[in-house]
């Protein structure tokens, strides 16, 4: 692995997201808010794409599985029950020379001396828990008794409406609970772009079973998954499945994978498929007082379901597609040199833009009208951006920079000016291997519907 070289394109890939309107640093005029980030024109399409493309696999085209929605302000006792307000903590250590706070695990050690690795100070605190959730006061009242958190998973809010779901869906065992959501961590250390942020959004599934069929429903939504990254364009050999180790799993966890991806910055986490047992609902039915157990019609026995939960970052989700998607080639320009051409080869189906349209000239009104009205055409069926100004060939570049799978020109054989018989027709570019071929306007819809859904 070539370690300057990652760097170079992970840099690379941070200043063309700000440049091309992908992502930006939240805040920024004002200096910058650390950990949070706000998508731009672009970055908010890919972005939707993903959560569209995860709830119409993992929703909309499954019997056993249904949507909520849940408040992101959380009730403290969800979070007592479920673990989080005792244990859901870093160890961090101060450096009492620079003030610097630090996570124990970077903390350096020299010859068996503690070492803070900003200064080089040897005066540290102990390791002292950080709760990584943010707390805040609902009402006027500003005291014990108003403390809300900002939730830091959305699981939890899923399981807390557990009875109610399955009173009104009146779903049979197995099914589950999904859900697309904001959630929120204090984290020390925000790195690596938005891998790791202090606001970040979840799509997390819950699936509710007998205990029996835990272990091989872990499997089967490993493979699920596995599927999903490979249906939005992230090839299989940069996708790699960690069986966590006993000692790195949660206690109550019976078994967990981590699905990772090859970074430029390393491979890391995107999502985390665990097998979590009865643990949650028991702890709510214990803390709540409420019964949260399952009636079997058939056996005509009670009891708490267990669960299998396929858990992913949307915003690593976007972050590997940009990742994986970033390559240069060759082009020609205009006067037919060589040049670099940088592109995003997204999958046609997560590209923010499915199709550019351009009259060749934007003078000619007939030309123009001819252009407007494909924009009409399309418009119905995706996203598609109109670009009448420079030269043809930087704007095909300036699509290829954002992805766009699709060009569409319009020209004076569209108006029949040459070849009658190439009246309303159009060329159709195709992003990656540069390839035109000539089209009907009333062909095109039909045609490029196929290739983007
Ligand atoms: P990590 O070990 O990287 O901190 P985690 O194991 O704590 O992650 P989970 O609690 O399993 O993460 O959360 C499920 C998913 O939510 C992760 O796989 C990841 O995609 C996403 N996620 C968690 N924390 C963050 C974060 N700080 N920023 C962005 N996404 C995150």
């Amino acid at each position: 692995m070539d370690l300057k070289a990652d760097a170079q394109r992970m840099e690379k890939i941070v200043s063309l997201c700000k440049r091309r309107g992908f992502i930006f640093q939240s805040s920024e005029i004002y200096g910058g808010l650390n950990g949070c980030w706000d998508y731009g024109p672009f970055g908010v399409e890919l972005k939707r794409n993903v959560k569209n493309y995860w709830w119409r696999v993992m929703v909309h085209e499954r019997d056993d599985v249904i949507g909520m929605d849940g408040s992101i302000l959380t009730h403290p006792e969800v979070l007592k029950a479920s673990g989080h307000v005792e244990g859901f903590s870093d160890p961090m250590i101060d450096c009492r020379t620079c003030k610097a706070r630090l996570r124990a695990d970077q903390v350096i050690e020299k010859k068996r001396v503690r070492q803070c690795p900003n200064c080089g100070g040897k005066d540290l605190t102990e390791a002292r828990p950080f709760n990584l959730m943010f707390q805040t006061q609902m009402g006027a009242a500003a005291d014990e008794t108003s403390i809300a958190y900002l939730r830091p998973e959305t699981a939890q809010s899923i399981f807390v409406q557990f009875k109610n779901i399955l009173e009104v869906s009146r779903k049979k065992l197995p099914f589950g609970i999904a859900q697309i959501g904001k959630a929120f961590r204090n984290e020390i250390n925000p790195r690596n772009f938005t891998f790791r942020s202090r606001e970040f959004e979840q799509m997390e599934l819950e699936y509710f079973c007998r205990a029996e069929e835990g272990m091989k429903l872990l499997d089967y939504w490993l493979e699920e998954r596995l599927k999903f990254y490979e249906n939005i364009g992230i090839s299989r050999d940069r996708l790699h499945v960690k069986t966590v180790p006993d000692e790195e799993r949660a206690f109550y966890s019976r078994g967990t994978y981590d699905i990772e991806f090859d970074f430029p910055f390393g491979r890391q986490e995107l999502e985390g498929v665990a097998y979590r047992t009865d643990y949650d609902l028991l702890q709510h039915q214990k803390a709540s007082g409420k019964s949260l157990e399952y009636f079997d019609e058939e056996t005509k026995q009670r009891f708490v379901p267990h669960v299998v939960e396929p858990s992913a970052g949307v915003d690593r989700t976007v972050l590997a597609l940009i990742c994986e998607a970033y390559s240069t080639d060759e082009a020609p320009d205009e006067k037919g040199k060589m040049e670099t051409r940088l592109v995003l080869r997204f999958h046609p189906r997560m590209a923010p833009i499915k199709c550019g349209i351009f009259p060749l000239l934007k003078n000619n009104d007939q030309l123009v009208a001819k252009a407007k009205k494909i924009v009409g055409l399309l418009r119905a069926h995706m996203n598609v951006f109109y670009d009448e100004s420079g030269a043809i060939g930087r704007r095909y570049r300036r699509q290829d920079e954002i992805g766009t799978p699709f060009g569409v020109t319009v020209d004076f054989e569209t108006l029949g000016e040459k070849t009658a018989a190439l009246t309303d027709t159009v060329t159709l570019r195709e992003r990656d291997s540069m390839k035109q071929e000539r089209v009907k306007i009333n062909d095109l819809a039909d045609m490029l519907i196929s290739r983007i859904s």
